[in-house]
């Protein structure tokens, strides 16, 4: 079986026109590509012209560099990022650290569970929690026991070996002036 060389050199022609419209066609789509990605990822113009050229320019090559250097997140991935960080340390803020152990307490507990340490203390009339600073009640205005540096009060406590952990516990300069 032999090929007429005229019809040959029809099919290679053919052949390389596909090939060179696909090559075509691929570049051009690399470039879109890479125009709509890099717009997703920052507002920086100089970057987003750059990432378009270095891929026109480079073709496949240029693709795979703009994939290594492109930024990691789009900006819609940073911004939902910054969101769940503000969160988080919204979260750490509202939690209070208890001044004898360091551990997380909440802001309404009376005492430290871990290491017993007096965080709060309760409005005799009214019955809400508030700081230990404080000698007047906020809500209800009633005049509370104040916890002062010269007079600490010293949580009475039924084990007798609790009482020399709290006195030095409420001496701490750091318990008195967290909020
Ligand atoms: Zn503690
Ligand atoms: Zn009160």
């Amino acid at each position: 079986m032999t090929f007429d060389p005229a019809v040959l050199k029809q099919i290679t022609l053919i052949g390389t026109g596909f090939a060179v419209a696909f090559l075509a066609a691929l570049w051009l789509s690399l470039i879109f590509w890479a125009f709509r990605d890099i717009r997703t990822r920052t507002r920086d113009n100089f970057m987003r012209v750059l990432a378009v050229v270095v891929v026109a320019l480079l073709f496949l090559p240029g693709i795979l560099i703009y994939m290594i250097l492109r930024p990691a997140k789009t900006l819609e991935e940073e911004y939902q990022h910054s969101l769940e960080e503000e969160a988080l340390l919204q979260s750490i803020e509202d939690s209070a650290i208890c001044p004898g152990c360091s551990r997380r307490v909440d802001s309404e507990w009376l005492a430290c569970p871990s290491c017993h340490t007096r965080l709060k203390k309760k409005c005799e009339h009214c019955g809400r929690t508030i700081d230990l600073p404080w000698n007047l009640c906020p809500w209800c205005e009633t005049p509370v026991t104040g916890m002062r540096k010269e007079a600490p009060v010293v949580l009475q406590s039924h084990d007798p070996e609790q009482e020399p952990v709290q006195k030095t516990l409420l001496d701490d300069e750091e318990f008195y002036s967290h909020p």
